[in-house]
């Protein structure tokens, strides 16, 4: 079942049209990888779906109900988290206190206290770390924590925007056993990637974008098959 359709979207900087009218779809409890170079408009898609970007045309729906256009917060309490690209953790609150602000959209004290205590399971080394300030932490332990942080609201849907970037391929390799493990949990994840081949190894499904249009859709083990991925994405001659 879709949980998030995305039909005909239509965005633009000014003149600069970043997204063509395209579409997908997004199934429960998958992982869906976007791969795309840079400038492609990943960041763009996600910034459009939460609300930060509007959109000229298009529709999007989350759950059934119509997020097009809709306020950041009101996506968010539907049950939507953004993790951005660059992490934006806060540099000098502690690691609780950055997870604690990814709860601010619940009240209940008891299941804010739940879901710290899953952040913990989940992310060992934070909670070795709970005390200590952001800007202490490795670009790994950053990437996990910001990861923790999105998973705080309690979403149904992560979007994920390069979880690799500026990482060496040994964090990166933890960072994506991490996801596989939040898709476990019944998350479902939209992942934007230039990491092409990590991104396509964890997905069910998987998108190419280029230029602001969707140029191929599949499976993602046909993806990673496909002759133009290999040689456009996958450095395979
Ligand atoms: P990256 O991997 O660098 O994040 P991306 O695939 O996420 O790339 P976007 O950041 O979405 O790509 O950018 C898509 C296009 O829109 C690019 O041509 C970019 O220069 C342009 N663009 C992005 N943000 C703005 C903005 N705020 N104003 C004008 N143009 C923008």
């Amino acid at each position: 079942m879709s949980l998030m359709n995305i039909e005909n979207l239509d965005v633009y900087y000014g003149r600069i049209n970043a997204l063509k009218r395209i579409s997908l779809k997004i199934n429960k409890g998958d992982i869906v990888s976007l791969i795309g170079a840079n400038g492609a408009g990943k960041t763009t898609l996600l910034n459009t779906i939460t609300g930060v970007v509007e959109a000229a045309e298009g529709n999007i729906t989350y759950n059934g109900s119509d997020i097009f256009n809709e306020r950041s917060d009101t996506i968010l309490r539907k049950g939507v988290s953004h993790i951005p690209e660059g992490r934006n953790i806060f540099s000098e609150l502690t690691v609780e206190e950055n997870l604690m602000a990814g709860a601010f959209s619940l009240k209940d004290k008891i299941k804010i206290r739940e879901l710290l205590e899953r952040s913990y399971t989940l992310f060992p080394i934070l909670a070795d770390r709970r005390k200590q300030e952001g800007a202490t932490l490795s670009g790994g332990e950053q990437q996990m924590l910001a990861i923790a942080r999105g998973l705080m609201s309690d979403p149904d849907l992560l979007l994920l925007d390069e979880p690799s970037l500026g990482l060496a391929p040994i964090i990166i390799e933890g960072i994506f056993d991490l996801i596989m493990d939040i898709k476990k949990l019944g998350k479902t994840i939209f992942l934007v990637e230039q990491n092409a081949s990590m991104a396509l190894d964890i997905a069910d499904y998987g998108y190419v974008l280029e230029t602001g249009n969707i140029v191929l859709e599949d499976t993602a083990d046909r993806l990673k098959n496909n002759d133009e991925v290999r040689k456009a994405y996958l450095g395979v001659a």
